[in-house]
């Protein structure tokens, strides 16, 4: 399409109002000229081409509608520096007349303009009209290994343009340009507006070589995101514990399993206090926890903080032998010593008013430590537990303590005098890790009152008095 366009500085550009539309566009003169006289009306004068563009619709069918059948060859050389490998898209025995088709000969570098179209399912001579940009892509994906090497283009085709897009938004591939010369002395233009096709070649590609180092730091960064998976299983997890979970079923199934694996995951560990007391009754199945401050009345009436009992490991128990008995007594042996602190024992009869098992005795120790002692091995009425089996087997039995000691220290000499004093230690501790399961509870835990003067009774001390608890700490 083709205008000429003459500059005229005297004469109004067009017969709008100043500022309507891009028509009105140019260099304002600064003079205010008349451009209408029924009614009479002024605008200010714009110097700029004219006439004005006219606006004039494409020609239908496109002029270029017969370059459909033309045929393009293109040559594209690539290089691979780092592997320092050339190579081209043509082959020295490619048939120069072929036309590249995309299953018949994916390879030939001829293309037919139309069939590039129609690849993509366009019509050549339908964007020919108002024209449109084609991309030819051009990929190379090659494997340079001498055992596996292959290294040929793939053609695919792309329209660029954006066809969806409206009148008022310019669709296809169009634009102007002017040609500027002077005829007798007057600078004159052509305007000329071109419709048209653009082919962009677009290459890309990567080639690769095997690499022992780069398959290690592969395989290993592939292995480090399997550690993200415990990150993220744990998340999930305890995000269906906190929140929905608790909110939608309260006694589902799944909250059991959040907890079970809490449990399983997480280890609860006290921080040792030199305060902090246990005490566990026979008919109470967890354990408690009392600070001393508390502490002012008998250990028995404190109420303490409840906590769950550890499982109890056997594996040590399991190392004495089974045929550790005690032995029958004999004459003129430990069973002397027995009788002979008999009296030193405060009586069972008298058994305080905490009490509940019968068998407590008042503690020995000044006035006001009293009440540290003072802890029946139950909570409520009902039978003693050194009455119970395990008792005997275990707190009183001398071989199985003996044999506990010599474990620890396998040379060590249980001299006469201070063996009733290190068996009754051992029982000491011996009932500790026996009721309260772990060695943290153990060190901070409270012997009955029962339990303290039944191993006292089995294991007694030649002179002076009992010392009692010592806290670790
Ligand atoms: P001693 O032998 O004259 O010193 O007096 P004891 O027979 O009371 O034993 C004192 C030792 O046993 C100290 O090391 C105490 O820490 C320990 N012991 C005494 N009573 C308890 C108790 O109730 N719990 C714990 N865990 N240890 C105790
Ligand atoms: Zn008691
Ligand atoms: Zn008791």
């Amino acid at each position: 399409m083709l205008g000429e366009f003459l500059l005229c500085d005297d004469k109004l550009s067009q017969d709008k109002g100043p500022g309507a539309g891009a028509l009105s566009r140019g260099i304002q003169t600064g003079k205010c000229i008349p451009y209408k006289l029924q009614p009479p009306k002024k605008t200010c004068e714009v110097s700029a081409w004219c006439p004005t563009e006219a606006t004039e619709e494409p020609p239908q069918p496109a002029l270029l509608n017969s370059a459909e059948n033309f045929t393009v060859l293109i040559k594209n050389n690539i290089d691979f520096p780092r592997h320092n490998y050339t190579t081209r898209n043509i082959l020295p025995d490619v048939n120069i007349t072929c036309t590249y088709h995309k299953t018949q000969n994916p390879q030939c570098p001829i293309f037919r303009l139309g069939d590039i179209f129609q690849e993509t399912g366009y019509n050549f001579s339908e964007v020919a009209i108002k024209g449109g940009i084609m991309a030819i892509e051009i990929n190379w994906d090659c494997n340079l290994d001498s055992w596996f090497h292959h290294c040929r283009p793939k053609y695919s085709f792309r329209r660029l343009d954006d066809k969806t897009t409206n009148e008022s938004l310019y669709p296809g591939y169009n634009f102007r340009y002017a040609k500027y010369y002077k005829e007798n002395n007057v600078e004159k233009r052509t305007l000329i507006k071109v419709f048209g096709v653009r082919f962009d070649i677009l290459v890309f590609g990567s080639g690769g070589k095997f690499d022992i180092i780069a398959l290690i730091v592969y395989i290993g960064s592939t292995l480090s995101y399997f550690g993200l998976a415990t990150v993220f299983i744990d998340f999930l997890i305890n995000t269906c514990s906190n929140t929905s979970c608790q909110s939608y079923c309260k006694c589902c199934e799944c909250c059991a399993v959040n907890e079970y694996y809490y449990k399983k995951k997480c280890e609860s560990i006290v921080e040792p206090k030199s305060t902090l007391k246990y005490v566990s009754f026979v008919d109470e199945f967890h354990i408690r926890m009392v600070e001393e401050q508390l502490l002012g009345r008998s250990l028995q009436n404190v109420k303490g903080k409840e906590i769950p009992k550890p499982l109890m490991d056997f594996t040590d128990l399991s190392r004495l032998p089974l045929s550790l008995q005690d032995a029958p007594s004999i004459p003129g042996q430990p069973e002397e010593i027995q009788l002979l602190s008999e009296e030193a024992t405060p009586r069972s009869s008298s058994s305080p008013s905490w009490c509940q098992c019968g068998n407590c005795l008042p503690s020995q120790l000044p006035r006001s430590h009293q009440c540290l002692e003072e802890l029946c091995c139950r909570k409520k009425p009902g039978v003693c537990i050194t009455t119970s089996e395990p008792f005997k087997q275990l707190i009183l039995s001398r071989r199985a303590l003996q044999f506990l000691l010599l474990y620890q220290e396998p040379l060590l000499k249980l001299d006469a005098d201070a063996t009733n004093n290190q068996l009754r230690h051992c029982a000491y501790r011996c009932y500790a890790t026996w009721r309260f399961g772990s060695k943290d509870l153990a060190d901070f835990a409270i012997l009955p009152s029962c339990c303290r003067w039944r191993i006292r009774k089995e294991f007694p001390k030649s002179e002076g008095q009992y010392s009692g608890f010592k806290s670790p700490y």
